[in-house]
């Protein structure tokens, strides 16, 4: 009786090749994904500061008879996400234009928002993510 022995499989120099080749792939994927990340955040955040923005434009078309830009409760006139709660800056009647009444947030992770007025009008929406 004659036992085959199987001698198909890959060589070390074959394996470190591949090895090598799936380094330079991670290598070049990781930036890549960070970037798309990033960027994908970013335009998250753009897109929140543009519905925060609808909203204030809406609120005030809709109460045209109280005192234009007034969203903020009584005592507040600026809002600062790093301290503050928005339920307790701004008025529900103003939070209930967003989904479950909730200021919408910046994605990147530890960021919040600023807002202020320059004017009755113009308000001021400011991320504290660099470049948002
Ligand atoms: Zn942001």
């Amino acid at each position: 009786m004659r036992k085959e022995i199987n001698r198909k499989g890959f060589s070390l120099v074959e394996l470190m090749i591949v090895v090598v080749i799936m380094g330079i792939l991670i290598a070049v994927a990781v930036p890549l994904y960070t970037a798309i990340t990033k960027n994908a955040e970013k335009r998250t955040c753009q897109d929140n500061q543009r519905a925060i923005r609808a909203a204030h434009a809406r609120y005030v078309l809709d109460n045209a008879n109280d005192s234009v830009g007034k969203i903020f409760k009584d005592g507040h006139t600026s809002f600062n996400g790093s301290s503050e709660n928005a339920q307790d800056v701004f008025k529900e009647d103003f939070l209930n234009y967003f989904d479950d009444g909730l200021l919408p947030h910046c994605p990147t992770h530890g960021a919040y928002y600023t807002v202020s007025f320059n004017s009755d009008v113009d308000i001021v929406i400011k991320c504290s993510e660099d470049g948002h």
